[in-house]
């Protein structure tokens, strides 16, 4: 499958956390929002890449890994939409706009775009499940939004 999608990272305490070359940012508790998109097949399929989000063991590649393999920090959920165009920048910016979260530190997931950040949070007011129904009427603006639950 292709297609965009938004992991939710569950922080459990305030921490820190390094980001590779963009440094080190302030982690409050609370859900964090990454967006992104996987327009490949195979390794680089949506599928995979969620997976990848999910696993805590690996090499850290892209700014997101880490956090999700921060010690104080969880994926808890996915939402996403199948589609072969690249709807990451859009859906960040509604993701921005419609649950009032901000970058976390500037450029996250967003080298080569002009967003300011793809790693949005936190989010402090919304239960994990509120969270996630909103995630999906955020996407339901770009096509049929599927989510699935991590089992914590
Ligand atoms: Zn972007």
């Amino acid at each position: 499958m292709k297609g965009t999608y938004t992991i939710v990272v569950r922080c459990k305490d305030a921490s820190y956390s390094r980001f590779g070359s963009l440094g080190k940012a302030r982690l409050e508790k609370g859900h964090y929002l990454y967006t992104g998109s996987a327009l490949g097949q195979g390794a680089v399929s949506l599928e995979n890449r969620i997976e990848r989000h999910l696993r805590r063991q690996k090499r850290l590649w892209w700014h997101i890994d880490y956090l999700t393999s921060h010690p104080q920090c969880k994926v808890t959920g996915a939402v996403y939409v199948v589609s072969d165009n690249r709807l990451e920048c859009k859906v960040n910016g509604s993701v921005s706009k419609e649950l009032k979260v901000s970058p976390v530190l500037f450029k996250i997931g967003a080298s080569d775009c002009n967003c300011d950040g793809h790693l949005l949070g936190p989010a402090r007011r919304l239960s994990e499940y509120a969270l996630m129904r909103r995630l999906e009427s955020v996407y339901a603006k770009f096509g049929m939004p599927r989510s699935y639950v991590v089992n914590v």
